[in-house]
């Protein structure tokens, strides 16, 4: 529980009362969840026996006290683990894990752990204050998770000492309290002198504003499909800072750009510049703030991480970096680095003293590296949330809930543990042998059922594979256990790695409102495949906690889809459409309808398809974008671009950062006109602006559906099922994004024109014209469908020109 204020009542846990613990030697070597694990049934295993020897003895006794001081009420409780009633007195019990060495634990005092004895006293005078002062006698039960050992210790209760230091942290609370306080009455007035004005007013972003703004006065959730140019950066974030700073909220902007995070920020240091109202920070990744050359968090291996709380401490780092405006996450690495200390650690500590943060999606929405901490600890009603790019949150969502496990890693593990002789491998050697037979019955099940197939599907047995998990787990624990007494250290443990994707298994096998498959195919020498079709009963469960979600982007047509997809609730959302800024009679879009871009008719159609291409270019010369639904293709027609008007650059499958920018670069000098051949979905259709003479025309050839696996196959029955229309959430919706996304980048600004060229015969059919958006459709003749393309191209072009002549371009 975090300190909670409540006017003049302040609600906290004996926890808050504690120094800040250093990390338990060796301790770091155990993933967390399975150190609270060991740690309670450790604890249980002591109650219960204690429970059997004494009948007096009360496992879990929750303890409340409540405390004047100054003028406010500390209100603390906590729940000790044992309580001996003895007729004139009262014995307690804190019961502690710890992992030591057979040596160091039978010469351990309990001074050498002063965060356990200080809890323990801390209880004690709770305890004595809750039963009317009666003589309590505090003890400190420690059991060794190294050699199952344990040892009891009488500590010395001084009621004088453990007051002073109650009282001490009672008055550093109550300042740091006071703090806040006066920070927020510079914070509301402060409120008054920010102009939250927009450089410019455009008209969608209004309608965004005034929608969210409502969205936020009704507690609803608010959906927002708004096209390229409509500035939904601020036209978000506006009404949520004036409602998070009136109503003392914070804001989660979710955003996986890093172009997109620097514009949150442009917007915040415009309203905001000093920080008097919000205190602003960007999210880093662990893997990109960590310093330590391996990613391996063990004091033995990481200097940043040893002695940490007492070093941060001592460093006073947090209170400095607190005290700076304009705070990157650069900095706070520097910083943190030039101390010796983790960065992510320091981050960690920081986080919730800020007003708004910015941030990758998968903070709030991956399970394995949400924040559960951050929202949980103050509470999600504290936070709003805006999601940016929420186009791409359904596939995350899958991707989240669906995990793949092939024989091949099982028997490269097994392959691995094959020499070792200690006994600790035998349970893990047990536990792989499981699901080799495992594996073979799916495989005999395959060979005797689906004969002619290479995959099948079938409802995973949540119990069998649950319960699988569990004795690889139970053997993992004890594997950790071994690694800490040899203080054996690997960083990279495949044994680890395979203990990760089976919490991703269980985890996804315990979420009861999404519907999942087992997916076995004979891939790999096996490979089972949990499927999650559709994550969104996940995300609703996720979205519901907060209490106004908005979720943004320039594809989320049609909204219908979008909704059912991400989950949000039909009868808490609002929903917008905002028109297009940009004049319609800016672009023209053509449909080339008499080539087959069909999977089984694309050999014959590559030349006629790289003439479309050609002859578009001839008509206008410039820069091009070309998107193809694949690799295989794009190369098959670009050998017949011989003759193409401009030069030709290709995207290749394997291209990195470092090249893309180079072709950006190339495109961006203009020395000569260049067509870049590129695949939808890829990473120059998305994210990147082609604004003014970088890109004069977008050709997309085919609707690059997804291809039908057997996973994809699986969605479009659970659709059919759900919806009624399995083919359209399967296959059409998520091929109409990527179109839409690819020929957004075109038309970046008021002064942008250009020509989207779409091939293939299935663009004429009604239902892939119900995959353009309304802003493509403003009047007739905005798309044309005709062979003859190079008469409405050549048409568009002149009276783009004749405009222009006139000097009254309609911008
Ligand atoms: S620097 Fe931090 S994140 Fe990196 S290995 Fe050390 S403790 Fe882990």
């Amino acid at each position: 529980m975090a300190v909670r204020w409540d006017g003049r009542d302040i609600y906290l846990n004996v926890r808050d009362l504690l120094p800040p613990a250093d990390y338990e030697r060796l301790a770091a070597n155990i993933p967390l969840p399975q150190r609270g694990k060991m740690g309670r049934e450790a604890q249980s295993y002591l109650q219960n026996n204690r429970r059997i020897q004494k009948s007096l003895f009360i496992a879990e006794c929750v303890v409340n006290h409540s405390y004047p001081y100054r003028d406010v009420t500390f209100h603390v409780s906590g729940r000790i683990d044992g309580v001996y009633k003895m007729p004139q007195r009262l014995e307690l019990e804190e019961i502690k894990s710890v992992m030591m060495n057979a040596g160091a634990f039978r010469t351990v005092r309990p001074e050498a752990l002063p965060h356990f004895t200080t809890q323990a006293l801390i209880y004690a005078y709770l305890l004595q204050d809750s039963n009317q002062g009666v003589e309590v006698i505090p003890y400190l039960r420690l059991f060794n998770l190294i050699n199952d050992k344990e040892k009891r210790f009488r500590l010395k209760y001084n009621r004088q000492t453990v007051e002073r230091m109650i009282i001490a942290r009672f008055e550093s609370l109550y300042t740091a309290g006071e703090k806040e306080a006066r920070r927020n009455v510079v914070r509301q007035s402060a409120l008054r002198d920010l102009h939250f004005d927009l450089p410019e007013q455009r008209p969608g972003q209004k309608m965004m504003m005034d929608a969210a703004a409502q969205a936020l006065l009704q507690k609803e959730h608010l959906l927002v499909s708004a096209p390229t140019g409509t500035g939904k950066t601020a036209g978000a974030l506006i009404p949520f800072l004036k409602h998070a700073a009136t109503h003392g909220l914070k804001i989660f902007f979710a955003t996986s750009r890093t172009s997109q995070q620097e514009q949150v920020l442009n917007t915040l240091r415009r309203i905001d510049p000093h920080e008097t109202v919000f205190r602003y920070f960007t999210v880093g990744a662990a893997g990109r703030l960590c310093a330590n050359p391996v990613f391996f968090c063990h004091e033995s291996f990481c200097p940043y991480i040893d002695t940490f709380a007492q070093r941060l401490d001592q460093s006073r780092l947090t209170e400095q970096l607190l005290a700076r405006k304009g705070l990157t996450r650069d900095d706070l690495y520097q910083a943190a680095v030039e101390k010796r200390l983790c960065p992510v650690e320091v981050q960690n500590k920081l986080l919730r003293h800020y007003d708004v943060l910015i941030g990758d999606i998968n903070y709030v929405f991956d399970p394995m590296a949400s924040r559960k901490n951050l929202f949980g600890r103050e509470g999600f009603d504290k936070w709003l949330l805006i999601v940016d790019e929420a186009h791409g949150l359904p596939d995350r969502g899958r991707d989240y809930l669906s995990v793949t496990l092939s024989r091949h890693t099982l028997e490269s593990l097994g392959f691995e543990l094959a020499a070792e002789k200690s006994k600790v491998y035998d349970g893990l050697r047990a536990a792989l042998d499981l699901w080799y037979k495992w594996f073979d019955a799916r495989e005999e099940e395959g060979r005797v059922h689906y004969t002619d197939r290479e995959a099948y599907a079938f409802d995973p047995p949540v119990k069998e594979l649950t319960e699988m998990a569990r004795v690889f787990e139970a053997a993992y624990i004890a594997y950790l256990m071994h690694k800490v007494r040899r203080n054996i250290i690997r960083p990279n443990d495949p044994v680890e790695a395979l203990y990760y994707l089976f919490r991703r298994i269980t985890f996804s096998l315990r979420q009861e409102e999404v519907p999942l498959k087992g997916l076995f195919s004979a891939r790999d020498g096996g490979t089972f495949r949990l499927v999650c079709p559709d994550a969104s009963g996940y995300l609703r469960n996720r979205l519901e906690r907060f209490t106004t979600v908005l979720a943004m982007s320039a594809t989320l047509d049609p909204l219908d889809y979008y909704q059912n997809m991400l989950g949000f609730p039909p009868d808490n959302t609002r929903r917008l459409f905002v028109p297009s800024p940009f004049p319609s009679d800016h672009k023209k879009v053509v449909i080339v309808p008499h080539i087959s871009t069909r999977y089984k008719d694309r050999h014959k159609t590559w030349p006629l398809v790289a003439e479309v291409i050609r002859e578009t270019i001839a008509v206008k010369p410039g820069n091009y974008l070309v998107f193809f639904p694949g690799f295989d293709y794009l190369q098959n027609v670009s050998l017949f671009l011989g003759n193409c008007p401009v030069e030709i650059i290709r995207q290749r499958p394997e291209m990195q950062e470092e090249e893309r920018r180079e072709i950006l670069a190339i495109i961006k000098k203009k020395e000569t006109p260049v067509a870049l051949l590129a695949v939808l979905g890829g990473i120059f259709a998305e994210g990147i602006d082609f604004s003014g003479d970088m890109a004069i025309g977008v050709i997309i050839v085919g609707p690059g559906l997804p291809p039908h696996t057997h996973e994809r196959e699986l969605m479009r029955a659970h659709f059919e099922n759900v919806h009624g229309d399995g083919d359209a959430y399967a296959y059409r919706y998520p091929a109409g994004q990527k179109i839409i996304q690819a020929a957004g980048r075109l038309i970046r600004t008021q002064q942008d024109t250009g020509v989207i060229v779409l091939i293939g015969e299935r663009f004429a059919e009604e239902k892939y014209q119900e995959l353009l958006p309304d802003y493509w459709l403003e009047k007739p003749g905005d798309v044309e469908i005709t062979a003859d393309y190079r008469a409405a191209l050549l048409d568009f072009w002149q009276g783009l020109e004749r405009k222009n002549r006139k000097g009254h371009p309609s911008s």
